[in-house]
């Protein structure tokens, strides 16, 4: 009898086109896929997102990042002017009413801009947000800028800045993005003394991690949310754990001149690391990385690859710091997702959003919504291009891609029997808004 019932229940839930609660999920979505991907986008594109990573800015201000773009000539080829998606933007956005970049016209579009800025206030950004349903966008910047309404965009301050206290020749000269990236890290550190009032290095380390300690309490109360390490363009992310009398030697020896060994650097840099990342536990800051490929003619894909990580995120003295896996870890996107196993560790889809189209983009996310649904974060990595192609549109880029990618993998995990329609909505929400606004909720 309880057979029957069963079985009927099964043929019931097959006539109506729902998947049946306890059959095996197929190895190939139906021919009904298009019509749910329809379905679903249309609810998905109502769901309010909260962007874990952007650099929403103005293109003429220098604050948008703590390092700047060096000789680059490997743009991939979804990012270059040429890319009509990006008319298709601006068209979207602001009504361009022309079909390419060339000069004259996109001038119309400069001066729009130009405009904006000029006119000063908050309001043309959140526009912007409210034009892609964005509710709230953290900005990964050097400080805060008053046309950002502190209300939609939360802070995300550099802390790489603390690992180059000496001096800098020997890394500067190690190549020609080195030597971009170096003296701008050098910059933000100044800016750090000056603002806690230092006017030289401390005399000791216990002077130097007091210095580190308070910059970041600071910066959390003048608003930050989280604290970034862009480390892996200058160096392996993997750290290791020295002692702090080895630490204190070397700050001793070079804190007032001379240039530091490589490996002396390194074994410094490896002990402030570990000082910041305490820190980011006692202050519940949560602790971003660029972890992926990266622009730049010299940027090593081995040093940048997430699972150098794995130590730190799986310290035990560590594991009340939420840490977040910036970029997804791109091209390394399966080991990556496999570290948020980890009840502290986070991603999110930012710059691969936009590198890849969305039809790979799908794929990428299908494979993290089937392990690890509640550790993964819409990122836009909103960043202006050129005067013409802002953050503006690729805001727009990466919101229209990852709004249709996710919502054809989940069509995908609907029409194979994965999961019904109304938990691939759930999956959607907590990807674009609800795992974001868990994490930093108790900062809104
Ligand atoms: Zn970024």
């Amino acid at each position: 009898m309880k057979g029957l019932i069963r079985l009927g229940s099964v043929l019931f839930s097959c006539i109506l086109g729902v998947p049946a609660a306890h059959a095996q999920a197929k190895p190939m979505p139906g021919a009904d896929t298009g019509k749910i991907y329809e379905r679903l986008l249309k609810q998905i594109d109502q769901v309010p997102i909260y962007d874990n990573h952007s650099h929403a800015t103005f293109p003429d201000d220098s604050d948008m990042d703590a390092m700047a773009s060096p000789p680059d000539e490997s743009t991939v080829m979804r990012l270059r002017d040429t890319n009509p998606e990006f008319v298709a933007a601006a068209k979207s956005l602001f009504g361009y009413p022309y079909d390419d970049f060339q000069a004259g016209h996109a001038k119309w579009l400069i001066d729009k801009k130009k405009a904006a800025e000029k006119d000063g206030g908050t309001a043309y950004w959140d526009g912007i947000l409210d034009k892609l349903n964005i509710e709230i966008c953290l900005a990964n910047r050097v400080a805060m800028a008053p046309y950002l309404d502190p209300k939609r965009f939360h802070w995300v301050f550099f802390v790489d800045s603390f690992l180059f206290p000496f001096d800098n020749r020997a890394q500067a000269a190690k190549n020609g993005d080195m030597g971009v990236y170096i003296p701008l890290q050098e910059k933000v550190l100044r800016r750090w003394m000056k603002q806690e009032n230092v006017a030289a290095l401390p005399r000791d380390l216990a002077g130097y991690e007091a210095f580190v300690r308070q910059t970041v309490a600071d910066n959390q109360k003048r608003g930050g949310v989280a604290m970034k390490f862009e480390a892996a363009y200058f160096r392996s992310l993997y750290f290791s754990d020295p002692s702090r009398d080895r630490a204190e030697a070397i700050y001793a020896k070079y804190h007032a001149g001379g240039v530091p060994g490589g490996d002396e650097y390194r074994t410094f840099q490896d002990y402030i690391f570990r000082v910041l990342i305490d820190q980011a536990g006692k202050l519940n800051l949560p602790v971003h990385f660029h972890s992926a490929v990266g622009i730049g003619d010299y940027f090593s894909l081995r040093n940048g690859n997430p699972l150098n990580l794995e130590n730190v995120l799986r310290d035990p003295r560590y594991s009340k710091v939420n840490f977040v896996l910036i970029h997804g870890g791109y091209p390394y996107t399966l080991e990556m997702i496999w570290l948020t196993a980890a009840k502290n560790v986070f991603t999110d889809s930012s710059l691969v959003g936009y590198y890849v189209y969305p039809s790979e983009l799908k794929n990428i996310l299908k494979q993290w919504i089937s392990l690890y649904p509640e550790k993964i974060m819409f990122g836009s990595d909103a960043f202006p291009f050129n005067e013409a192609v802002g953050a503006e549109e690729t805001f727009w880029l990466a919101v229209r891609s990852a709004r249709t990618a996710v919502a054809a993998a989940l069509a995908e995990l609907v029409a194979e029997g994965a999961v019904n329609e109304e938990k691939a909505l759930e999956l959607a929400r907590l990807y674009l808004h609800d795992n974001a606004a868990k994490l930093y909720g108790a900062k809104q």
